[in-house]
């Protein structure tokens, strides 16, 4: 009887071992997954026949140059990046992401590579001129007391534009019922040009780019809001953070960085 126990207890733990040492052969070291969203230009966007560009892009490949590494990209939806690199599905994160408070409770944040505003995108021709003119009135502070009757922006789904415009009148939101998630900055724009919302609230880059090869929008003159950029790791992946962190430090100083912006902000 005893030896039957051992014998079983020995195939269990050879099947342990067995399991053990697949789940650690699958995950490649010599790869560094980035989880992005490729609907951003022109940080990350899909480039025809040449895959993904954008200065993201561009200087992930750097980064995972100076690690040694080869750089694999997941396109993800923009709110999945978060969850794929707190499970370890992804290493890093990068895609013009904002840093948040609310965010940095999930991963840890390298130091920023670029500063944004979020801007409003509307029709030119628009009845709305500034961000004033969405509200029915202001409080003693100045802050909006109401919406517009048939005001709807438009948003890409689990970003800051939408935590902002979801924010009530008074933070200069417009309420939640007054907001319409979209999958992709391309696919709020596209509602904006066919009527659907009366604006689109954005990063200002993409803002730009979306302006530039579509007719007949505007960007309003003002900053919505200020936010940092910067690449999203596991909480406690300090080994990562600190070679990420290294390699950017490198490439801001030796002006890589500079020269990758350049390249597509002109
Ligand atoms: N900067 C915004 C955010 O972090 C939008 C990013 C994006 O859409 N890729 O929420």
């Amino acid at each position: 009887m005893k030896k039957i126990i051992s014998m079983i207890l020995c195939v269990a733990m050879l099947i342990g071992c067995v399991a053990a040492f697949t789940a650690c052969d699958s995950k490649d070291d010599n790869k560094l997954v980035m989880a992005t969203n490729a609907a951003f230009p022109p940080y990350e966007f899909v480039d025809g026949d040449n895959g993904f560009a954008g200065i993201d892009v561009e200087i992930a490949q750097e980064i995972a140059k100076k690690l040694g590494k080869e750089l694999e990209i997941a396109d993800v939806e923009f709110g999945s990046i978060i969850g794929g690199v707190q499970s370890g599905k992804y290493d890093f994160g990068m895609a013009g992401m904002t840093v948040t408070e609310d965010r940095k409770k999930s991963v840890d944040f390298s130091d920023t590579y670029a500063t944004a505003v979020q801007v409003v995108i509307v029709k030119e021709g628009s009845q709305y001129a500034s961000f004033e003119d969405f509200y029915t009135g202001f409080d003693a502070d100045g802050d909006p007391t109401g919406v517009k009757e048939g005001i709807k922006i438009g948003v890409q789904q689990d970003t800051t534009g939408d935590i902002y415009a979801s924010d009530v009148p008074k933070k200069w939101g417009f309420g939640k019922d007054n907001v319409i998630q979209y999958k992709t900055g391309a696919d709020a724009v596209q509602a904006l040009l066919t009527d659907k919302v009366t604006a689109v609230i954005i990063d200002n880059e993409p803002a730009k780019s979306f302006v530039q090869v579509n007719e007949g929008l505007k960007i309003l003159e003002g900053e919505y809001a200020n936010e940092d950029y910067a690449i999203c790791v596991q909480k406690d992946n300090t080994a990562l953070l600190n070679d990420i962190n290294k390699a950017l430090k490198e490439l801001k100083e030796d002006g890589t960085i500079d020269k990758i912006v350049a390249k597509y902000i002109k």
